[in-house]
């Protein structure tokens, strides 16, 4: 039984986030790219350094659980970048395609946001102090990232994209 405690699950549960995480990393230059905004553009691009730093932190927690990332594919990020590429080859006004771009963005965080709230829980429980440091510190920025892409909406792209 590969599932039997909680503990095994938290390692799913991180491994799962690790990979999304990697897939994304390819993808948020893809969809700057595909972004009219320079404000966009701009917010993937920092999104993409925190991501990176991200993918540190997790791989501390890994060092010091003395286990490797590896060995699970993420179905469900991969199904959002899907969705996001999808719009991409959409033949759209690129107003319009901004807006588009920023509900995939903010289901991608919402996504993570939640993967990361289980795996901060799972790891308080489980007594990993360190690691719960560092899972908050990544929900900070996916949370602040989400917000970010609120704001544009709101002030700015929903608004160009109406005309
Ligand atoms: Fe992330
Ligand atoms: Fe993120």
């Amino acid at each position: 039984m590969k599932l039997q405690t909680l503990h095994d699950l938290y390692i799913d549960n991180l491994k799962d986030l690790y990979n999304a995480e990697n897939q994304i990393i390819k993808a948020l230059p893809k969809m700057a790219k595909a972004a009219t905004s320079p404000q966009l553009q701009q917010a993937y691009t920092t999104h993409l350094e925190q991501t990176q730093r991200q993918i540190e932190r997790l791989d501390q927690i890994f060092n010091e659980l003395d286990i490797k990332p590896t060995g699970k594919r993420c179905r469900g990020m991969e199904g959002l970048i899907e969705e996001g590429q999808e719009l991409i080859e959409e033949n759209a006004d690129p107003d319009v395609r901004d807006a588009g771009l920023i509900a995939a963005a903010q289901k991608v965080e919402h996504y993570e946001i939640s993967g990361y709230g289980t795996a901060r829980t799972y790891a308080e429980h489980l007594g990993f102090t360190k690691a719960v440091r560092l899972l908050d510190q990544i929900l900070a920025e996916e949370k602040e990232t989400d917000a970010k892409l609120t704001t544009l909406a709101e002030s700015s792209i929903n608004i160009k994209a109406e005309r």
